[in-house]
């Protein structure tokens, strides 16, 4: 009598465990689903061509919406090397930081590396005769520029970015 009990009990306990534990798993895959809705949701610009007029400047809306070109040398961070990080023009997010900005003397900011590789894109680029890799912004899609292997160490890449594209935050000192 007592080892049925015992055995009852064991039998008991073994179908609540596995209970608890489909659970858990059912919940933790949920969890998952629901971030990755958010994060396309989240990170997502899309606007009418309209609405990026009112929102950027005509020389900028050429550079980010139509993928032209600012002349060389004329740029606004061309020969600009203030510490600080750069972003996205027409949305905002966190394209390049200060320290892998190099003199490339091409007469376009340039940068080794992007701060997030998650917030570009690299597209192939024919125009013009060429074949050039283009960068995008991953969020918006607005144009960047192109990267290019001609780059300095440690990544050997030369982001040659339109100052258009970008907008220039200073690093803030701490205050103690
Ligand atoms: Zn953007």
């Amino acid at each position: 009598m007592k080892t049925t009990l015992k055995i009852i009990t064991i039998l008991l306990l073994i179908f609540l465990f596995l209970g608890v534990e489909a659970k858990q798993k059912k919940s933790k895959k949920e969890s998952i689903k629901m971030t990755k809705n958010n994060e396309t949701d989240k990170t997502k610009v899309i606007k009418t061509p309209e609405e990026w007029k009112k929102q950027l400047k005509p020389f900028v809306y050429n550079v980010l919406r139509e993928k032209g070109t600012e002349r060389p040398f004329t740029g606004e961070y061309d020969k600009f090397y203030e510490s600080g990080t750069y972003f996205c023009a027409g949305c905002g997010h966190k394209l390049f930081d200060s320290d892998t900005k190099f003199n490339s003397g091409c007469g376009w900011p340039s940068f080794y590396a992007p701060s997030e590789s998650e917030n570009i894109v690299e597209i192939m680029d024919t125009s013009h005769g060429m074949t050039r890799t283009e960068i995008q912004c991953a969020h918006c899609n607005g144009h960047l520029g192109h990267v290019f292997t001609d780059g300095p160490k440690p990544t050997g890449l030369r982001y040659c970015i339109n100052s258009a594209s970008l907008r220039f935050e200073p690093k803030v000192e701490k205050e103690d």
